[in-house]
């Protein structure tokens, strides 16, 4: 049950955002960590301020006309959501995937607002994206289509109002032709209007490898509390994009083995440890599938259905999608004896699979947590473009490596204080709640 004071604010949110899944279960979370802010807090609670956060500043809806190869006039949908810019600009990825719909861009750009706000530096939050399939799609088809998309998208940007970066599905490659159209347009070098880019033109040094990595050094932190390491773990890593395949990189770095990865059509288990050169070559630069990689390597199967959470473990890390981890899968892992789990992806464990591990004692990392490295070395990207400078990768990642820590502490300090020891996901809530609501309450009613 929620605190008398949230049930209205919540279920005034599921009047004014009818069908959107996803946004009811991302505010749902983080009204049920609000309880013990505002029974301690009343002020918080005061001017309809946690009505304000949970309503966008601006959403915008545009449609995106291209040509494909064959000649053939397509029609994909973009959306903007602007979310909350009381800390700084709008900031936070672009999803391109077929299911994108305004729900799962509102759903993403609430939880990038809190946890942009736990990085500490000063971006506010937001998401956008298109039901555009970049699968089978030729470099072509993928360049014409950021175009377009840039072409309505660019009027609404800029280095002070939002600043959009990858996520699903947009990579360098596309935010490349994104930041080309833009400078088009704009008639402008602006460098700190989109993250993500590469090397040679205005990109950050482990930006690439930072929500992979920073994820890893969250875990790292968490299992340190309870005289744990990586070292000579079994690790399950859902996924194989960009965060799954950095997320390996690091836990192997630490010592630890991973044993399972997967796509959208199935899974591979690799007993001796994932062989990431093999995998990096196939998804990275042939774009191919895990099950290619299966084919290649004698020590590894695949499975086409079924569930990655089988695979016994001593730490998960589901780094694909949304809900992609439900309370049978948490089950499973709890029978198996799983010590931690950290979210690489946004929100990919269910609320009943989050309960389950919480009630288990299972260390439980949540993603705007776990997987703030990406954004928060965007952030340092935004630094280096104001600055004009760029800095060395070791350099880089010392930042990335203390913010994190930063995270895991206060979060852990925060369920200290409101009384839920070890619970990782009311102490990035409220964490992340209150730096924004301090801030929103210092603007005024705007
Ligand atoms: N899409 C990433 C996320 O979910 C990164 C956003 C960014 O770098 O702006 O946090």
């Amino acid at each position: 049950m929620l605190d008398e004071k949230l049930q209205p604010i919540f279920d005034d949110v599921l009047r004014r955002n009818p069908g959107e899944d996803e946004f009811h279960q991302a505010v749902r979370e983080v009204l049920d960590s609000l309880g013990a802010v505002v029974a301690k807090h009343p002020h918080y609670a005061e001017d309809a301020l946690i009505e304000r956060i949970c309503e966008p500043e601006r959403q915008i809806i545009f449609r995106v006309p291209w040509v494909d190869d064959k000649g053939q006039v397509q029609i994909n949908r973009g959306f903007r959501v602007q979310f909350n810019s009381a800390l700084g600009p709008f900031k936070g990825g672009l999803r391109f995937h077929p299911t994108v719909y305004l729900g799962t861009i509102k759903f993403l750009g609430f939880e990038q607002t809190f946890k942009n706000a736990l990085t500490g530096m000063p971006i506010g939050g937001g998401k956008g994206g298109a039901d555009f399939d970049p699968k089978g799609r030729s470099s072509g088809e993928i360049m014409r289509f950021c175009q377009s998309f840039m072409t309505e998208l660019c009027r609404h940007l800029g280095e002070y109002t939002d600043v959009p970066a990858g996520d699903i599905g947009v990579g360098q490659r596309e935010i490349g032709y994104m930041f080309g159209q833009y400078k088009r347009i704009a008639n402008r070098y602006e460098s700190g209007v989109l993250t993500g880019k590469g090397l040679a033109w205005g990109g950050s040094q482990v930006r690439t490898e930072a929500t992979g990595y920073g994820a890893v050094y969250f875990v790292e932190r968490m299992l340190r509390t309870r005289n744990h390491n990586f070292d000579g773990k079994k690790v399950i890593v859902s996924g194989s994009g960009n965060v799954a395949i950095y997320t390996m990189e690091k836990i192997m770095e630490l010592g630890g083995k991973v044993i399972a990865c997967s796509d959208s059509n199935g899974y591979v288990v690799d007993e001796s440890g994932i062989d990431l050169a093999l995998l990096k070559e196939i998804k990275e630069k042939k774009r191919g599938r895990v099950s290619d990689y299966a084919k290649a390597r004698r020590s590894s199967h695949f499975v086409s259905n079924g569930r990655i959470w089988d695979v016994p473990a001593d730490v998960a890390m589901p780094s694909a999608t949304q809900n992609e981890l439900n309370g049978q899968d948490a089950r499973t892992l709890v029978k198996n004896r799983i010590v931690a789990v950290g979210e690489g992806a946004n929100m990919p464990c269910t609320p009943e699979a989050v309960k389950i591990f919480l009630d288990a004692g299972v260390m439980f990392g949540p993603g705007k947590a776990t997987n703030a490295g990406g954004v928060a070395t965007s952030a340092l990207e935004m630094q280096q473009n104001a600055s004009r400078d760029s800095w060395t990768f070791e350099a880089t990642e010392a930042r990335l490596a203390t913010i994190m820590h930063g995270i895991h502490d206060r979060c852990a300090e925060m369920a200290d204080t409101y009384g839920s020891p070890g619970n990782y996901v009311l102490g990035a809530n409220v964490a992340g709640f209150i730096r924004v609501a301090e801030a929103m309450r210092a603007l005024g009613i705007v």
